[in-house]
């Protein structure tokens, strides 16, 4: 390592290096790797293997982190991806995305004991990317090809997970979505600096590869209706996700360039992609010298003040109700948000929006907000301080106040799907199926707005009971 470190730097410093860019690319490319092996396996080595795992119980697919951890330490790398991977069908996404000083690093005792976390989330990262680097990660090959089908609507990470499930046991899987990609939220909302869209990309191609088959373009409502696919397969998975964004009233609300957040995320990520976005070369969704506003203390509120620092914003302002201590986002997130120069307007909420002669929005006007006693559901509920309104300059506001799911039975045109007070598909919770025989759903259609590695979650149940379903129809078809 040392010798390589010298020789990188020399090829920088001392000695003129007349080797090709792609030759230098290339050493830089393995120092990196090295160093990034070994900051793996040192992290590896500071689990203490406790013996009471917090992080395995925290972390919602159960994954056998201290075996997968041991076996990184002892630098038997494939061992430590396939453990890992009995129990994630994307590590390396949820490595990358899991707000793990929520879920597993939390809880790790070296954390609670003071000593900072065995980075566990940046370590299954590096298990998963050096297995696909090293080509252990193969498509699905099942042992024996079904006659049944499985249409699952939605190819987000719910609806991935349960078809490669699926696929492993031999049943046909075909994947609808409405979008031209594949990926739901991890394409199109997760920005490409927390999840690079290649790493997406990658689990796609494999998907197909094993076999799977996805209709992409194809909304179910609009070009079939739910009826209509359960006559096609055999069982129905519903993974839609949620999508309807909480809007914000007051004065001024309807003036130009007051966008909700998915609209701001889509059009960036797009761009990123290489698509032609009208909306972001015109400047209507670029926060390029613009004074942002973002409302919102949310995950998605951290997306759009990091997106619109990348993007060469003039100034990104976060404006949230509360305090930091109750923001439902990662503090992890805020963190990083704070260093990159987002400035936090704490318990301040939108009073009204100044316009332009144009229409254009032009100051957001916000109200200082004194947390009360804490209501019935233990929050502190939030009042307006008369006489403290401010204005804060700003020609682009994103509004990032979350999401609720569609109404699903209207837009699926499936009135006999009956949904919950807060319009989540109603499942059975013991093996999410749905009020139709046959058609299940999985991930936020059914929990509301959550995370990708409880997405996956979902998925990977919903497939394990779609199989007993499946082959309780085909025992009882042979019995008759
Ligand atoms: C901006 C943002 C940032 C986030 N960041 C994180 C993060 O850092 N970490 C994390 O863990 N989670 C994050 N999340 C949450 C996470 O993305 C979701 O919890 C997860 O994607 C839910 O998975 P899903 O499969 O249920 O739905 P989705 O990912 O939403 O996928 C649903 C799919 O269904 C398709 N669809 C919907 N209706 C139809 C129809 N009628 N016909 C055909 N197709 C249809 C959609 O096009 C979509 O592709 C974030 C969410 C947002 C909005
Ligand atoms: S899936 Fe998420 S919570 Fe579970 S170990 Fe990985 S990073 Fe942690």
């Amino acid at each position: 390592m040392a010798e390589k470190l010298l020789k990188f730097v020399s090829l920088g410093r001392a000695m003129p290096d007349k080797r090709a860019a792609s030759d230098r690319k290339q050493d830089f490319g393995e120092i990196y790797a090295d160093f990034a092996a070994r900051a793996a396996q040192s992290q590896a080595s500071r689990c203490s293997q406790c013996g009471v795992p917090f992080c395995q119980v925290h972390c919602p697919l159960n994954n056998n982190i201290p075996d997968w951890l041991k076996l990184t330490a002892e630098g038997r790398l494939e061992e430590a991806y396939e453990v890992s991977a009995a129990t994630n069908t994307f590590p390396e996404i949820c490595g990358r995305i899991c707000p793990q000083d929520r879920l597993c690093e939390g809880n790790c005792v070296i954390e609670q004991s003071g000593h900072g976390t065995v980075t566990i989330g940046a370590i299954e990262r590096h298990v998963t990317d050096t297995a696909f680097e090293m080509g252990w990660v193969k498509p699905v090959k099942p042992k024996r090809e079904l006659a049944q089908s499985i249409g699952i609507i939605g190819a987000g990470p719910a609806g991935l997970a349960a078809g490669e499930a699926l696929r492993r046991q031999g049943y046909q899987v075909t994947i609808y979505d409405r979008y031209d990609r594949v990926g739901g939220l991890m394409i199109y909302g997760i920005p490409n600096f927390k999840l690079e869209k290649q790493i997406v990309a990658r689990r796609e191609k494999l998907l197909r590869d094993g076999g799977i088959k996805f209709e992409l373009n194809f909304e179910v409502g609009r070009d079939a209706s739910l009826d209509d696919l359960r006559q096609r397969h055999d069982a129905i998975l519903i993974a839609t996700g949620v999508y309807k964004a909480r809007d914000l009233g007051g004065p001024g609300s309807g003036a130009k360039g007051i966008v909700p957040a998915l609209q701001y995320l889509v059009a960036a990520n797009r761009h990123g992609l290489g698509d032609q976005v009208e909306e972001f070369t015109s400047g209507a969704l670029n926060a390029k010298g613009k004074n942002v506003v973002v409302i919102g203390g949310g995950d998605t509120a951290m997306d759009c003040v990091r997106t619109a620092i990348r993007q060469g914003a003039k100034s990104v302002k976060c404006l949230y109700r509360r305090d930091r201590t109750n923001m439902p986002g990662s503090q992890r997130e805020t963190l990083n948000a704070e260093e990159e120069g987002v400035e936090f307007i704490w318990q301040s909420a939108p009073a009204a929006f100044l316009d332009d002669d144009n229409g254009h929005v032009r100051a957001v006007r916000a109200e200082r907000i004194h947390l009360g006693m804490p209501d019935a559901t233990g929050r502190q509920s939030p009042r307006v301080i008369e006489g403290s309104a401010f204005d804060l300059d700003a020609e682009l506001v994103v509004k990032a106040l979350g999401f609720e799911p569609e109404d699903l039975p209207q837009r699926l045109k499936a009135p006999a799907l009956s949904i919950t007070k807060a319009n989540t598909v109603r499942v059975n919770w013991r093996n999410l199926s749905t009020t139709i025989p046959g058609v299940f759903a999985a991930g936020d259609i059914v929990r509301g707005a959550s995370l990708v590695v409880w997405a996956i979650r979902d998925g990977r149940d919903a497939a394990a009971t779609i199989d007993t379903y499946l082959q309780e129809n085909a025992r009882k078809a042979a019995a008759e």
